[in-house]
C-alpha cells in the first residue's frame, strides 16, 4: 500500500514525485510501462521557458506570473540535475527584428527562451533525477503497465499485465499522449468526466541544408503563427538545427517527428509546419480524423511515412526513388537522415493529405519562403509526412488538477493539461499541491 501512485514517468510524473518528496511526503510509487523511466523527456529536451508555448494557461487555471514561477522552478530543477547553461532567446534587439519581417508577410513571430538538452544528454539528466527521488525513497517500478484500476472504499486497486497488485490512496495519472486512449478508457470505468476535444493539428516537416535556416543560429527554436486564408492557424514548431528526423511509432500507424544530439550534429535543420483543424459538427473525435489522415499516409507509403522533394511538391508531381537524387534538379543537395526505403517511402503528399490541409500548408510555406528570401522553397529541400498532433480529450478537474472522483488527479499530455516539457512539469507540480493540500 502506497499514499500515493503515479502512473506515468514523463516530466509531469517525475516533477509531481519531486514536490511530494521535497514537501515531505515518503511514501510514493511511480509506474511506467517503459523499461527506462521519463517519457518523451528522452526526445530532444528542449525547454520552451515562455508561458506562450507548449501550455494552456486556462486549462492549467493559473496566472501568468504564476506560471512563470513554475518555469523558473522546472529550469532550476533541470540545471541542478545537469542541463547546460545555454539559453537561446534572449536578445530582444534581434527578436524585434525578426518579427518586423515577419509582420510584413502578416506572420506572428513568438519569442520565446529556450534551452536545448538534447536527446543523448537528456539521458544523464533522467538518472540524476531518478536517483535523487530514489535516494527520497520513490519507489520507480518500470517495465509495469497497469491495465485495471478499481476503488474499493476509500482506495485503489490497481493491476498491472502480469497481474501484479497496488494499493493507494491517492492516484495521480500521467500517461502522456501516448496512454492518451488508456486513459480515456480507465476514465470510463472509473466514470472520471471528460469531453471529446475539437482540435487537430495536421501538417509536415521540412528538412534542409542548415544553412537555408540560418535563424537557428541566434533562436534555436524559432516560433512562427499565422492564420490561412480559410482562417486556420498554421505555425513552425519543434525546430532542430543540426538535427535528425525521427519516426514516432504508435501501433497502428507511424509519424514523423524530429530532434538533436548535443554532442553529434548533422548538415541539417528540420522544423514542423502544423494547420490546426478544427472539426464542427457532426464529426467529434478529431483522433480518430488524425488516425485515418496517418493510416492513408502510411498506406501509400508501402507501411511507411511519405518524403518528398519540395521540387516535386510545388511541380505536383509524386517523388520516385529514381529520380529522389536527380543532379539535374539540384536533388542531390540535401541528403535526407532518414533513410529511403527502409524507414520512408518518396510519394506524393497530396495523395494522403485532404485538399483543403494541402492547401493551407503550401500557403504557409509560401509565406515563410518570403520571410526567409527564398531558401524554404529551395527545390531540393524536403518534406515529410504523416506529422500529425493529437490533442487529448479534456478533463473537467478542479484547480488542483483533481477529478470528479475524489482522490483522482490528472496532469501532462494525456489528460490535456500540457503540449510540452515544461507544461507537463507545471501540471505534475499544480497536481502534487493539490496531494499536499489533502494532508
Ligand atoms: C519525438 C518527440 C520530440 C519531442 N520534443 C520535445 C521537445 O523538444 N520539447 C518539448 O517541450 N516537448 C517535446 N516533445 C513532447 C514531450 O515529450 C511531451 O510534451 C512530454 O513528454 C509530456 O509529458 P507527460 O508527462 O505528459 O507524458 P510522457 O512524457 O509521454 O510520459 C508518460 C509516461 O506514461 C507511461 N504510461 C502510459 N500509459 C501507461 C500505463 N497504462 N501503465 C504504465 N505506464 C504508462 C508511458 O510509458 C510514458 O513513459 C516531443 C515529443 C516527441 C514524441
Amino acid at each position: 500500500m502506497y499514499e500515493i501512485i503515479i502512473i506515468g514517468s514523463g516530466p509531469s510524473g517525475l516533477f509531481a514525485a519531486l514536490n511530494l518528496v521535497n514537501n515531505g511526503k515518503d511514501s510514493i510509487c511511480i509506474i511506467d510501462k517503459n523499461p527506462f523511466p521519463s517519457g518523451g523527456m528522452l526526445n530532444d529536451c528542449k525547454l520552451n521557458l515562455s508561458t506562450e508555448i507548449g501550455m494552456d494557461l486556462g486549462e492549467l487555471r493559473i496566472t501568468k506570473e504564476k506560471a512563470k514561477e513554475y518555469i523558473d522552478f522546472i529550469d532550476k530543477t533541470f540545471l541542478f540535475f545537469g542541463a547546460p547553461d545555454e539559453v537561446y532567446g534572449s536578445d530582444e534587439k534581434l527578436y524585434k527584428e525578426w518579427a518586423e519581417r515577419a509582420k510584413r508577410n502578416d506572420v506572428e513571430f513568438i519569442p520565446s527562451l529556450q534551452r536545448h538538452i538534447g536527446t543523448d544528454l537528456s539521458k544523464k539528466i533522467i538518472k540524476n533525477f531518478r536517483n535523487y527521488l530514489e535516494e527520497k525513497n520513490v519507489k520507480i517500478r518500470l517495465s509495469t503497465e497497469i491495465v485495471h484500476i478499481e476503488k474499493k472504499d476509500s482506495q485503489f486497486f490497481l493491476k498491472s499485465s502480469t497481474g501484479e497488485e497496488f494499493f493507494s490512496k491517492y492516484l495521480l495519472l500521467a500517461p502522456g499522449r501516448s496512454g492518451s486512449s488508456w486513459l480515456r478508457e480507465i476514465s470510463k470505468k472509473l466514470k472520471i468526466s471528460y469531453s471529446n476535444g475539437k482540435k487537430i493539428d495536421v501538417g509536415i516537416r521540412l528538412e534542409m541544408n542548415k544553412e537555408s535556416y540560418p535563424i537557428t543560429d541566434v533562436i534555436y527554436d524559432p516560433k512562427f503563427k499565422m492564420f490561412s486564408k480559410y482562417k486556420n492557424v498554421l505555425r513552425t514548431f519543434c525546430t532542430n538545427p543540426k538535427g535528425r528526423v525521427t519516426l514516432e511509432r504508435y501501433d497502428d500507424f507511424t509519424l514523423i517527428n524530429g530532434d538533436a544530439l548535443k554532442m553529434k550534429k548533422t548538415e541539417n535543420t528540420n522544423f514542423a509546419l502544423l494547420d490546426t483543424i478544427i472539426l464542427t459538427e457532426p464529426l467529434t473525435d478529431p483522433f480518430v480524423y488524425g488516425k485515418l489522415i496517418s493510416i492513408a499516409t502510411n498506406l501509400l507509403g508501402n507501411g511507411k511515412p511519405i518524403i518528398q522533394r519540395i521540387g516535386d511538391f510545388l511541380d505536383e508531381k509524386r517523388s520516385k526513388f529514381e529520380t529522389f537524387f536527380d543532379k539535374t534538379r539540384w536533388f542531390d543537395r540535401v541528403k535526407p537522415t532518414l533513410q529511403i526505403g527502409e524507414l520512408v517511402t518518396p510519394g506524393d503528399i497530396r495523395m494522403a493529405y485532404p485538399y483543403k490541409i494541402v492547401k493551407e500548408l503550401k500557403e504557409g510555406l509560401i509565406r515563410l519562403n518570403k520571410i526567409f528570401g527564398n531558401t524554404i522553397l529551395k527545390e531540393e529541400n524536403i518534406i515529410y509526412a504523416p506529422e500529425v498532433k493529437f490533442y487529448s480529450i479534456s478533463y473537467q478537474t478542479t484547480d488542483e488538477l483533481e477529478t470528479n472522483v475524489k482522490n483522482i488527479f490528472v496532469a501532462g499530455d494525456g489528460a490535456g493539461k500540457s503540449r510540452g516539457i515544461v507544461g507537463a512539469a507545471i501540471s505534475g507540480l499544480i497536481a502534487s499541491n493539490g496531494i499536499l493540500k489533502k494532508g
